[in-house]
């Protein structure tokens, strides 16, 4: 064999979606040996734990996995798996391209932007203490005798720390990544009027990092508020993207929105020497088991993770038979069908079994 991958199927959506994924990479003639396990409430219920250290273990030895998407409760319950994986693997850049598919229809046109989101700091770090915790009166007592501004006692925190090591990195990355990918512009989006010392700090080293590729790739900044009114009014304005956390997370879905919707926008989590690709959604429950949704963003997740394992043929061949299928029109899932309830949508199997058939 020569590349062996950790396939995680996750929740809801993510086995139909994953395995649909499966074959068409399957389908390129790559040859690929699956490690399979689960991770998320499946888990959970076997094991004890939604994510037991063989998964973990698993991905540090192979290097590479793709995954479905995984279920996080709100409010309470475990913690987020993906935000877990991504810590203890160390897959600090999590790069997400929104670019236009023809035949997908939108009120966008020819978006080409690419989202690089920091992925192992800020308010994700998961630092928080509870309302009423006796932690969290200590820590509401500390910050009010360091701080002339007074926490309600009866408050919730979250933490948000970002760091020197962790901006520069992420912003180094989104300028090798333009240098790599005949990208032009480098926009650092931040909140840094409001939050001077954390944003403040990413947009300082941002700016520093800038320099070293003055002259070879253009930089400037933005407001995220700001940032989210000019990519629905002005995207092309906008080529790379580096962001915080948080903000990467809210405006990836902004820019799926902007393509046509989270079925067809992909992912990747990238640390040194190591990946793990997903698609930018969720694991849908309510369309759990129908074999309904599309599979194209964990399909080009597949293209994505093809291309970083520098199968490139492989990987061009699969993405031009999604393009394909999209244009056609006709073997896509309801999603991309002009009316939604269109009874000749194809079923998420039936639109890989398309792609395959294009791929031959
Ligand atoms: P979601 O992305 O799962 O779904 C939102 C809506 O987007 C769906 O109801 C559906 O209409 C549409 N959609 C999503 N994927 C689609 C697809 N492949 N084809 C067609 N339509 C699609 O977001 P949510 O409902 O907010 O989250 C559900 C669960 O997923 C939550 O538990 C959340 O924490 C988790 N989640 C996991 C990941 C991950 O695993 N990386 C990412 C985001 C959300």
């Amino acid at each position: 064999m020569k590349y062996t991958v950790t396939l995680i199927p996750g929740d809801g959506i993510g086995p139909e979606v994953s395995l649909a994924a499966k074959r068409c990479i399957e389908a390129t003639g790559v040859d690929i040996k699956w490690e399979e396990f689960i991770a998320g409430e499946e888990a959970l219920k076997k094991f004890g734990t939604p994510l037991p250290e063989n998964v973990i273990e698993s991905v540090k030895k192979n290097k590479v996995a793709i995954k479905g998407p995984i279920v996080t409760p709100v409010g309470t319950g475990f913690r987020s798996v993906n935000v877990q994986l991504r810590h203890a693997l160390d897959l600090y850049a999590c790069l997400r391209p929104a670019k236009s598919i023809e035949g997908v229809s939108s009120p966008f046109k020819n978006i080409d932007l690419v989202i690089v989101r920091e992925n192992s700091e800020d308010l994700y770090m998961g630092i928080e203490f509870p309302e009423g915790a006796m932690e969290t009166h200590h820590l509401i007592d500390a910050i009010n005798t360091l701080s002339p501004k007074k926490i309600r006692p009866d408050s919730g925190i979250s933490i948000k720390p970002i760091s020197i090591f962790g901006s520069r990195r992420i912003v180094k990355f989104a300028f090798e990544y333009a240098l790599k990918n005949n990208r032009k512009k480098v926009t650092c989006v931040h909140k840094a009027n409001i939050m001077k010392y954390t944003d403040g700090l990413f947009l300082k080293i941002a700016r520093e990092v800038a320099q070293e590729y003055a002259g070879k790739i253009e930089f400037n900044d933005a407001i995220v508020d700001n940032t989210s009114m000019q990519l629905v009014t002005k995207p092309q304005n906008f080529d790379v993207l580096v962001l915080p956390n948080l903000y990467g997370d809210i405006i990836s879905d902004l820019c799926a929105g902007l393509i046509g919707g989270l079925g067809i926008a992909p992912g990747a989590n990238i640390g040194d020497g190591i990946a793990l690709f997903e698609p930018v959604h969720g694991s849908a429950p309510k369309y759990t088991g129908q074999n309904k949704v599309n599979p194209t963003a964990t399909i080009l997740s597949g293209v994505m993770m093809l291309e970083y394992l520098g199968e490139l043929k492989a990987a061009k061949k699969l993405e031009q038979a999604v393009k394909d299928v999209i244009k056609e029109g006709k073997s896509v899932t309801y999603d991309l069908k002009k009316d939604r309830n269109d009874p000749s949508a194809a079923t998420t199997s039936a639109m890989a079994d398309a792609i395959i058939e294009k791929i031959k």
